[in-house]
């Protein structure tokens, strides 16, 4: 039986999937404001380092896993962009660089990072936002949103799951981690059944929006059924499994971008395949 780490285990898919888990027969340390084996709070650094450090202390340094849940979603409000960028993006970052070697112990750790469809569905994501993002530079990320009025939260949201989901999908290739036995991946969930999903639903401007929102198969998602995806990308079925983002959406994303993926690479990203190309020969992937 396994230890598995879970970020936002208190409520919605997280705590979906950490009771699964516990059903199982793993052991859960879950990590979240309430509720949960580590109470910290992911949106400032010290609630990340403690967050990140008591869970090493619990798991004596040894990770079968983790989910990376803890999230909010894109509620207007006063220092809103901020805390949507520390919570979704750095509450991601931050936890798996310090539980990285504590992963590799675990020799074929997996991990599953929550996105969303919305990194792929809210148009107009401001591309310097995701640049700061990842730049390590939040400051300068929330003056680009600022600027956005009432558009701000959705277009903080959106950046916040693209830079998360391109930070996994550069990370998970690498030897530190696809070469440490790591399995890093990504589930992009659409409109969940969940209380993040409540909370939009009953600010009326939002509730129009989501309402609005086209999903092919009809309705909103099961928690329940989420988790059972994070489990199985979670088991030794995802051996193979590598910087993927699965959608989970009732098909919105097919519904919106159904020709802009897959795509071949164009003529102008020749190069920069050769390079990587070259690049990989001279690094170890040997996972
Ligand atoms: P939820 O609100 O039910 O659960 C989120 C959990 O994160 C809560 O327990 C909350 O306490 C915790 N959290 C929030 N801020 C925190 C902080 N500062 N420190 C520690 N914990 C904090 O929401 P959910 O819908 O289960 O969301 C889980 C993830 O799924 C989030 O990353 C969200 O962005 C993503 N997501 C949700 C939907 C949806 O429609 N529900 C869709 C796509 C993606």
């Amino acid at each position: 039986m396994g230890v598995y780490a879970v970020t936002g285990a208190a409520s919605g898919m997280g705590r979906q999937a950490s009771d699964k888990l516990r059903a199982a027969g793993h052991t859960v340390i879950g990590v979240d404001l309430h509720d949960a084996e580590v109470v910290a709070d992911l949106s400032n650094p010290d609630g990340r380092a403690a967050a990140a450090s008591q869970a090493l202390a619990r798991c004596g340094g040894r990770l079968d896993g983790a989910i990376l849940a803890a999230g909010l979603g894109p509620k207007p409000g006063p220092d809103m962009a901020r805390t949507i960028f520390e919570v979704n993006f750095r509450g991601v970052v931050d936890l798996l660089d310090a539980w990285r070697p504590a992963l590799a112990a675990a020799e074929r750790a997996k991990v599953v990072v929550i996105g969303s469809n919305s990194s792929t569905t809210i148009p107009a994501v401001p591309r310097r936002t995701v640049s700061a993002l990842l730049a390590g530079k939040t400051v300068r990320a929330v003056r680009t949103v600022k600027l956005l009025g009432p558009a701000a939260p959705s277009m903080a949201y959106g950046a916040s799951k693209i830079a998360v989901t391109r930070w996994a999908r550069r990370q998970a290739v690498t030897p530190e981690w696809a070469g440490a036995g790591i399995r890093l991946n990504v589930l992009a969930p659409g409109a969940i059944q969940t209380p993040l999903l409540d909370e939009l639903l009953a600010i009326p401007a939002q509730a129009k929006a989501v309402q609005a929102f086209p999903v092919p198969v009809g309705g909103f998602g099961d928690p329940a059924m989420l988790a059972d995806w994070m489990l199985f990308m979670l088991s030794e079925a995802a051996e193979f499994l590598c910087g993927s983002v699965i959608f989970v959406d009732g098909g919105t994303d097919a519904y919106f971008r159904s020709d802009d993926w897959p795509r071949s690479l164009g003529v102008s990203g020749v190069p920069r395949y050769l390079m990587r190309l070259r690049s990989f020969r001279g690094a170890s992937h040997d996972g």
